[in-house]
């Protein structure tokens, strides 16, 4: 294919609003571009990228008998109310009304869609299992569209649904699409891992995600340096530790530290000081946070029966999604400073969970549900702070002074943790992208939709659902992210928009031109994916720069430097090693280059 009439622009500044490598690459390579925020066009580069990760992913789904079926984008809200998700949806939820006022929403995933369908065909446990799937347009309307293709708002997916008699089956369903991501994710040639992760609003038991690694990926991923335990820092289980020995309890001893002007942890603890002590142990002081959750409805700024308090160790993080969990809530967030300082009554830096007199949370004490992390189960002689600011109280014992105080696990896990799994190894951190997730739904659509079967003996039974999907675009995306340098990209052979790019360094001298020419038919004879840069008036310079940036795996190179001495050049764009060879040897040179590439992804496994 000659680049000449290929719609290939590139740019060589980095657009202004790209912020991820990702973005900038492709845009720079012209593959994509932004119509609007979060919504792009792919144009041809990125669509054969797009479309080769989607032959992947057919052709390992049939492997497990997986039907592709294709659904609309646009579906009536009657679905969303019959599953209850349409007034529990938030606004990523696009919904608008058709000239008859009937309401409707962009899809921004199929499960309503998908168990209509298999209610209205599927009657007996004869035709279960079945795995259905597409490969469609998806909107979200996100609140932070970013990073181009990572996060859209309208982008591609795969999504499949699985749907089993039993629970038993369910699971033998969700591992082996576990071990069809394994695959699709292998062929693709990307470093990545499975991971534990939470199951937030969907609800349902048990589900992984699949994360591409790379520096730039907005969630954290801890690893077990010695068993298999990998999960997403949301969700990984911190180790319980043992309530550190601050000797015999004593009684409280309200208001006992004064720190005036000292907000942060550090330096308050370094000045709690009286007759004994001089400064105190970071694991002798707690931290308090308020957040506010919403359970059935919304929930309103400053109603305080919605309300979280959590007490940490001070050297310990909070992990919300932890908290949101033990406390059931469909929503969490952090109550703003101002309303938490009002309802304390002091300064933030000097609030705590024992309420002072005469306050909003004295008042409404019984109403705020209370956690205290694990590793202060037992703990006693603790500071905390004494809700008047500047003030810190001494001898706070949670299991004493809070009302039904719960102990439970609510602190990020960290590098470097005992892994509480198999108690010898210690947790790595990584980054990483998500580009898929396979969930065990459970019965949650079908009892809600009245998608049944009979059984063997006519009795009717919901039917248990498993809902697997890929990000198609963004997996195309955060390939890149892991596999670029200063000059571009560098493709994964499985998903290379082409394989060869077949320079033609002067193209005004007819010689190079007609080996050019014939290089690029004997490549694409032998099945190679060929672009011919045979573009006029650009010097050799501007063309590798390009090459580089397009980031094709090989580069093949004509000019009449090298033809004077009978030969062309080839240029691998991971190794940037070059072999210089007769013409008539390159189709055997890309060949071979091609079976070292994808040898050494066989011997990393993939990764
Ligand atoms: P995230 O946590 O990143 O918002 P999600 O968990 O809400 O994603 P899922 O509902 O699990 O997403 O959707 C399946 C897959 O679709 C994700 O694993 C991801 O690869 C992709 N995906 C989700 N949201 C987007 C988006 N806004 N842009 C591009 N891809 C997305
Ligand atoms: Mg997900």
């Amino acid at each position: 294919m000659k680049q000449s009439k290929m719609l290939i622009q590139t740019l060589r500044e980095v657009p202004k609003d790209a912020d991820v490598v990702s973005q900038q690459l492709m845009m720079r390579a012209g593959m994509i571009q932004k119509l609007a925020a979060g919504i792009y066009d792919y144009l041809p580069l990125a669509l054969r990228s797009i479309r080769k990760f989607e032959q992947i992913v057919r052709e390992e789904l049939a492997r497990d008998g997986c039907q592709e079926l294709l659904m609309p984008t646009v579906q009536p809200a009657e679905l969303w109310q019959e599953s209850g998700r349409w007034s529990f949806y938030g606004k990523e939820l696009l919904r608008f009304k058709d000239r008859k006022n009937a309401e409707f929403c962009l899809g921004p995933t199929h499960e309503e869609v998908i168990t209509d369908i298999v209610r209205r065909n599927v009657r007996s446990y004869k035709q279960l299992p079945m795995n259905l799937f597409q490969v469609q347009t998806k909107f979200r309307d996100e609140i932070r569209p970013r990073f181009g293709l990572m996060r859209g708002r309208e982008f591609i997916m795969k999504d499949g649904y699985s749907f089993h008699v039993d629970d038993a089956d369910a699971d033998r369903g969700y591992w082996e699409m576990f071990n069809a991501y394994k695959r699709i994710f292998a062929r693709l040639g990307v470093k990545f891992r499975p991971v534990e992760a939470d199951s937030g609003a969907i609800g349902g038991s048990f589900t992984h995600e699949f994360h591409v690694l790379a520096g730039s990926g907005e969630d954290g991923i801890l690893s077990c340096d010695s068993c298999d335990y990998t999960s997403n820092v949301e969700k990984t289980q911190a180790p319980r530790l043992a309530a550190p020995d601050h000797g015999e309890a004593f009684p409280l001893k309200p208001r006992h530290f004064a720190t005036p002007g000292l907000i942060s942890t550090p330096e308050q603890i370094a000045a709690f000081k009286d007759d004994v002590h001089d400064g105190l142990p970071s694991h002798q002081a707690t931290k308090f946070y308020l957040f506010r959750g919403s359970w059935e409805q919304e929930s309103e700024p400053g109603d305080p029966t919605k309300y979280v308090g959590v007490v940490l160790r001070s050297d310990h993080e909070v992990n919300p999604v932890k908290v949101k969990n033990a406390v059931g809530a469909g929503t969490l967030e952090l109550v703003e400073v101002a309303e938490a300082e009002v309802f304390c009554g002091a300064k933030s830096g000097f609030l705590g969970p024992l309420p002072a007199d005469g306050t909003p949370f004295a008042t409404h004490r019984a109403a705020v549900r209370m956690l205290v992390d694990v590793s202060l189960e037992g703990a006693v002689n603790l500071t905390c702070g004494a809700n008047a600011t500047d003030f810190h109280h001494f001898g706070f014992n949670p299991a004493r002074d809070l009302l039904k105080p719960v102990f439970t696990d609510v602190r990020l896990a960290q590098e470097g943790d005992l892994c509480p799994r198999c108690g010898k190894g210690h947790f790595q951190a990584f980054r990483g992208i998500e580009v898929g997730q396979v969930f065990k739904l459970g019965t949650k659509y079908s009892k809600a939709m009245g998608c049944v079967y009979l059984d063997e003996h006519g009795k009717e039974n919901p039917m248990v659902m498993g809902c697997y999907g890929i990000g198609v675009t963004r997996t195309v995306a955060a390939a890149i992210e892991q596999n670029f340098d200063a000059d571009g990209i560098i493709w994964p052979w499985a998903i290379a928009p082409y394989q060869v790019h077949l320079l033609d360094l002067d193209p005004g001298n007819p010689e190079v031109r007609a080996v050019a020419d014939r290089l690029e038919q004997d490549l694409e004879a032998a099945g190679f994916e060929v672009v011919h840069d045979d573009r006029e008036g650009l010097s050799p310079g501007a063309k590798f720069k390009d090459a580089d940036l397009l980031g094709f795996p090989l580069r093949a190179m004509v000019g009449s430097k090298g033809l004077k001495d009978g030969v062309v050049e080839l240029k691998d764009r991971r190794t940037k090693e070059v072999q210089k060879l007769k013409p008539e040897a390159m189709v055997a040179a890309v060949a071979e280059a091609r079976d070292r590439i994808l040898k050494e992804l066989e011997v990393q496994g993939g990764r």
